[in-house]
């Protein structure tokens, strides 16, 4: 069928949205997620379950909303996932469900993600209780993080009837999804925070400004404070750079420092004290998610935004929605292009960036095509900002004052694949903190799991 298209999402104008922070899909009203769901075939052996990283009964959901049974749909839903409008918004489907739903393969897969996301706004929209939980346990448990994979294996750990608290080190709960993600594609009060307080009304307690390492050991959690099993979700949030000269200047940021002041500490608005300094032409360095977070924030508080890549557009690794939105908006890419130096002026402020031009070699250990220079292309490009987004490792605080706890050489906890469970008894971690930099949903599904392993092992060392 050569008309078995999508129906499309609205969005906010590209020039418009490219001034402010509003978020930029408005995805779908009841009437056309109804008519988008008709496309499902409802397979019995849905490929599209098997895409998705926390096995959510996609056809089951997708039929209810054919029904126009939302809250059914939102409770089919809520069997697997504790984030859904998160995740609505921000999981690569294209790689997961949608990329292997069977529709896709003569035409555009089933919108999955904008069905996930109208179901679970809806069930906000309708004050829909969704949290069943179990008659209380006996038992104590500290979750440390209060990203995806803190929120996840709490919201379980709760379910299950477990006395849960999270320790988070920031002042407001949320992890990336708060601080990382920026507002115009995941609104903060009308999203992140009610999604973290269903997780509160399940009974977990919240502690922030908690450095758990600092404020309070792994030891002390466990021997002073009477926790029987320890989960750690403390992602990875230590920034990598370069280490070429000029990285030390006056407008240089990590992307998480820049994204942080401008989600967390609010820079974008006037009534805020804490601006930052986005100067009139921004060079972002990288090719993912969060580079092109960074550059099209950039935009938004008014400066050229330019992206510099050293690979080519085919292996960009942000989500391709992002880099479409990102050019829609006015991002300029300068491809197959890597830094050699950021020039500074007298007194250390940027004031631009040597540049070289780079052609694609044989694939690397990652098999992708190895970028390699090519000799004697450099060029200048003038620049006022740089914002470095070249991936975060685990911050090794936990690891470093908690005896036994063993990391792999990249700094990451080590856990095994399908519990968690940590070098030391009763401790588990998961997400961000284990694989190094990686998804929204593939942190949930740790800490869901974890979760489950938590029980077990309270049910057979505690209760
Ligand atoms: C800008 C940006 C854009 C992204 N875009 C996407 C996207 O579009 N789709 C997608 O799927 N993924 C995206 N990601 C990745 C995704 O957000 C992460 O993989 C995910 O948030 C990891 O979850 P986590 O719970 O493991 O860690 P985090 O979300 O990092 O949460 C960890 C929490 O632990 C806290 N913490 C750390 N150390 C301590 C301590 N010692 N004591 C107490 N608390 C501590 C931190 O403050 C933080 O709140 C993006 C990431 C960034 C930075
Ligand atoms: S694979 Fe596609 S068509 Fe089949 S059940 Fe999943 S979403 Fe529906």
């Amino acid at each position: 069928m050569a008309d078995n298209k999508r129906v499309p999402v609205r969005e906010q104008d590209a020039k418009v949205r490219a001034t402010n922070f509003e978020e930029v899909c408005y995805g779908y009203n009841l009437e056309e997620a109804k008519e988008e769901a008709k496309r499902c075939l409802g397979c019995k052996k849905p490929r599209c379950v098997e895409g998705c990283p926390v096995s959510i009964e996609i056809p089951d959901f997708i039929s209810k909303v054919k029904e126009g049974d939302i809250e059914g749909a939102a409770k089919v839903i809520a069997r697997n996932s504790s984030l859904p409008a998160v995740c609505g918004r921000v999981c690569p489907q294209e790689t997961q469900c949608e990329g292997k739903c069977i529709v896709g393969i003569k035409n555009e897969p089933v919108s999955i993600g904008k069905l996930e996301r109208f179901v679970a706004d809806w069930s906000r929209e309708n004050n829909i209780n969704l949290s069943e939980t179990k008659s209380k346990k006996n038992a104590k448990v500290a979750v440390i993080g209060s990203g995806p994979a803190g929120l996840a294996c709490a919201g379980d750990l709760a379910k299950e009837g477990y006395d849960v608290t999270i320790f988070e080190a920031m002042h407001e709960p949320g992890g990336v999804l708060t601080y990382g993600i920026p507002e115009f594609r995941l609104p903060k009060s009308g999203v992140v925070q009610p999604e973290i307080e269903n997780i509160k009304k399940l009974g977990v307690h919240l502690e922030t400004n908690v450095i758990i390492g600092r404020t309070l050991t792994i030891k002390q959690l466990k021997e002073e404070e009477g926790f029987d099993a320890i989960f750690i979700g403390s992602g990875a949030g230590l920034p990598s750079f370069m280490g070429i000269p000029g990285e030390n200047g006056n407008g240089v940021f990590s992307a998480n420092e820049y994204l942080t002041r401008v989600n967390l500490m609010k820079a974008f608005r006037e009534d805020y004290d804490t601006p930052v300094r986005s100067g009139k032409r921004v060079i972002t360095v990288g090719g993912g998610n969060v580079a092109m977070d960074a550059a099209r924030t950039a935009l938004r508080l008014g400066s050229e935004s330019y992206i510099v890549y050293r690979r080519s557009e085919a292996e960009l690794p942000a989500r391709v929605e992002e880099v479409h939105h990102a050019k829609e908006e006015g991002v300029v890419f300068n491809l197959l292009t890597n830094p050699k130096e950021i020039l500074l002026d007298e007194q250390g402020n940027v004031r631009g960036m040597i540049c070289i031009k780079m052609e694609l070699g044989e694939p690397d250990e990652s098999g992708r095509r190895r970028p390699k220079e090519i000799a004697g292309s450099e060029f200048e490009i003038e620049a006022d900002t740089v914002i470095m987004s070249l991936g975060t490792s685990p911050n090794p605080l936990i690891s470093s004052t908690t005896k036994g706890l063993d990391v792999n050489r990249k700094g990451c906890i080590v856990a095994t694949d399908e519990e968690g469970l940590t070098s030391i008894d009763g401790i588990y971690a998961g997400g961000d903190a284990v694989t190094g930099a990686a998804t929204v949903i593939s942190a949930m599904g740790a800490g869901r799991k974890a979760a489950a392993a938590i029980d077990e092992y309270l049910k057979q060392n505690v209760l």
